[in-house]
């Protein structure tokens, strides 16, 4: 039987590991499907304490996988938990077609990208329509081509001002005419020549006129209703997040958007399991915020355990 087993291995997976790691306890890291969580998929984390001059946000992450590793995580690349059994002690996680069993659970299984819910949207995925910019933007299919952005947020502008680096244009659509980015970056993003904002619109259809490849959008303004066509090779949607938490719907106490609630601390409503990073917080949401709370998550698991030892 385990001791700690953590779901999910962004930063607050991996810290809680770092943190479960030093304190003796070997906790297993079950990763998901994508090690080392969202933030692989970001570009240069600019705001993370300790790099004046930013890092590379995977290499960001494999410093703190190589960091728990060292103090005895064990690292399960690709594990994915199907199913859940938390009524009592031992706690039970069916993993990769087996069971496991362990005295704690920290769940760190972050958020996945909102998609806006279109049918086209999902047709066309991989072929021009995509939620990572810093992952496909270099693409050959997107080079020297106009492409749509869709966003207001910190990620959007971020992803606009990547993408210019390859297409020739980029549009971003914003359903509202104020970002809700951070000033610096909605300035740094505005004073951009190749970034042409188009306010209060959203895109209602992603078009590939019979070639199975994105080649515009459809687009309404908003306080018209009227709608135009964008040409453009690629869709990149940034509308922020939802949390990974359906496995624990009904055992976990989560609000209506799927957000785990807490109790004290890092401790969920179920005794033995704890919650860390944006599969629970919808406010801050940031690396730094989520290495906290895994560390928050990973002192009360601590304590969890030298209670049950008594
Ligand atoms: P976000 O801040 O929640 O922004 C989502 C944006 O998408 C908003 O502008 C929202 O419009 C729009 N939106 C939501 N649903 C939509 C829909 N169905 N159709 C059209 N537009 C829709 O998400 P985020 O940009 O991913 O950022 C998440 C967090 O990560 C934030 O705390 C952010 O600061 C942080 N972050 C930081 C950095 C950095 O510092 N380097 C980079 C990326 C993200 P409204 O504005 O009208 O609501």
């Amino acid at each position: 039987m385990e001791k700690v087993i953590i779901i999910g291995s962004g930063c607050a997976g991996l810290t809680a590991a770092i943190y479960t790691a030093r304190a003796n306890l070997e906790p297993v890291v079950l990763t998901g499907a994508l090690p080392g969580g969202l933030l692989t998929t970001t570009s240069i984390v600019e705001n993370y304490p300790g790099f004046a001059n930013g890092i590379d946000g995977t290499a960001l992450m494999m410093e703190m996988q190589q960091q728990a590793e060292r103090f005895g995580a064990k690292i399960r690349f690709g594990s994915t938990v199907e199913s859940i059994d938390f009524a009592g002690q031992p706690l039970k996680l069916t993993v990769d077609g087996g069971e496991m069993e362990t005295q704690t659970v920290i769940i760190a299984s972050g958020a996945g990208h909102r998609h806006l819910g279109l049918e086209s949207e999902a047709k066309l995925e991989k072929k021009g329509v995509t939620y990572c910019a810093t992952c496909d933007g270099a693409l050959p299919m997107f080079r020297n081509q106009p492409l749509v952005v869709v966003g207001g947020g910190d990620s959007a502008c971020e992803e606009a001002t990547y993408l210019t680096r390859f297409a020739s244009k980029v549009y971003l659509v914003h359903r509202r005419d104020e970002l809700r980015a951070s000033k610096i970056m909605a300035e740094r993003t505005l004073a951009n020549d190749k970034i042409e904002p188009v306010w209060h619109s959203e895109v209602t259809e992603v078009l590939d006129v019979a070639q199975d490849k994105v080649t515009g959008v459809k687009v309404r303004d908003n306080p018209s209703g009227e709608e135009s066509t964008l040409d453009c090779a690629g869709l990149f949607i940034a509308i922020g997040h939802v949390p990974n938490t359906q496995l624990f719907r009904g055992v976990i106490d989560m609000n209506d958007a799927g957000y785990i609630l807490p109790k004290r601390g890092q401790e969920t409503n179920v005794a033995g399991v704890f919650v860390a990073g944006d599969c629970s917080d919808h406010v801050y949401r940031q690396a730094v915020t989520a290495a906290g709370q895994g560390c928050a998550a990973a002192i009360d698991a601590e304590r969890f355990l030298a209670a049950l030892e008594q």
